[in-house]
């Protein structure tokens, strides 16, 4: 995002700036153009000279020095004739010049008049071509600023893309990464074959169920459940059919305690564990009244039980208050003792 901001930040500006100096180039051509009112000056300088010079026949004047005026407009035209023109101007401008230099062989009003008015005619051209040559280059100035433009949002859409797509890959790695991770954390704590969670998660978890409900004054439960006759259940419908079972009952298991805080794993072979956070006696005692049901509604045949016929479990549980002083290997051991009871009960039933 930060990379995204710099980037837009840095070309916006470079465009800004771009925009800048341009106008500053129409700027220094417009000096240069007016600097075109330079040698129509000097014309001007000519015409004016050549007047005073009539002025100062026209009026026998004694004083009047001719040599004064042809020195000021020879020093003006040549200022004008040595500027830099082109091959037909300079043809135009060879003849003025040769009728300049001739004008003064001898005191002719009416050459001078002459000079004049083509000396005016040369000043109307410059004009001309000035305002001629500053609307050529507003025109090409334009173009430019255009083409600019353009290839400045061109370079930003660019630049975009770019750094869209790298973005968008950085983005997918990621996800590709976090699914990965959370994928290979998955398979770390899952029982393949049943899909609950495994005996190595289960560790983790249950050596922390006394600090955890302690830290959160929660009382929890640990349940054992064991399929009641399965040796009997494999050697009457084979290890195929006893796998289905197994699935079958953890599903159930899996479906039944699927809130917050009610994690379930099978601990081995056909023993499953559950571990309840945050509940209480009474809702323990319905838990295990209901899923000891569920399992008998399963209704999986089960003709060589000696219990039923159909798939049974036995359970054995036990409740784990805030601040008891006993260890997750003793309340295993508590656990394991009433699933034992519940057998020694005849199977089917639960003791907590
Ligand atoms: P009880 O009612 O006392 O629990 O009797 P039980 O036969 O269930 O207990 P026992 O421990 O004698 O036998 C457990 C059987 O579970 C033995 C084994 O064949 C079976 N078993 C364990 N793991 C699997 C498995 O992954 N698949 C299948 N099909 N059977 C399994
Ligand atoms: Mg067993
Ligand atoms: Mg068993």
């Amino acid at each position: 995002m930060m990379l995204l901001l710099v980037m837009i930040l840095t070309l916006v500006s470079a465009s800004f700036l771009f925009n800048n100096q341009i106008d500053k180039l129409k700027k220094q051509i417009d000096i240069i153009y007016f600097g075109n009112f330079v040698p129509v000056l000097k014309l001007n300088t000519v015409v004016n000279s050549y007047k005073d010079l009539i002025i100062c026949i026209e009026n026998n004047n004694s004083s009047c020095s001719m040599l004064k005026y042809k020195k000021i407009i020879d020093k003006n035209w040549s200022y004008y004739f040595n500027s830099y023109k082109t091959e037909s101007e300079r043809a135009v401008i060879n003849a003025v010049d040769d009728d300049l230099r001739s004008s003064f062989d001898g005191k002719d009003p009416l050459k001078f008049n002459i000079m004049i008015q083509k000396v005016t005619f040369l000043i109307d051209y410059e004009i001309e071509e000035a305002y001629k040559q500053r609307k050529d280059f507003l025109s090409e100035y334009k173009d430019m600023k255009e083409y600019l433009f353009y290839n400045i949002i061109a370079i930003v859409l660019l630049s975009l893309g770019i750094i869209s797509f790298i973005i968008y890959s950085i983005i997918k790695k990621d996800n590709q990464l976090t699914v990965l991770n959370k994928k290979y954390k998955l398979e770390a704590i899952t029982d393949s074959m049943t899909m609950l969670y495994n005996r190595n998660y289960f560790d983790t978890i249950f050596d922390n169920l006394p600090v955890i409900s302690t830290a959160n004054n929660w009382a929890s439960a640990f349940i054992m459940f064991d399929i009641d006759f399965f040796k009997q259940y494999n050697d009457t419908y084979g290890h195929d059919m006893g796998d289905k079972t197994l699935k079958a009952v953890a599903t159930e298991l899996k479906k039944y305690f699927n809130k917050e805080y009610e994690y379930v794993f099978r601990l081995g072979g056909e023993e499953f564990g559950a571990v309840l956070f945050d509940v209480d006696k009474q809702i323990l005692e319905q838990c295990l009244k209901d899923i000891k049901d569920h399992i008998v509604k399963l209704n999986i045949e089960h003709k060589e039980s000696k219990v039923a016929s159909h798939v049974t479990i036995s359970i054995g549980a036990v409740l784990y208050e805030a601040g008891m002083e006993i260890s997750s290997n003793k309340l295993y051991k508590k656990a394991d003792e009433n699933l034992y009871k519940a057998k020694q009960s005849g199977r089917n039933q639960y003791v907590m």
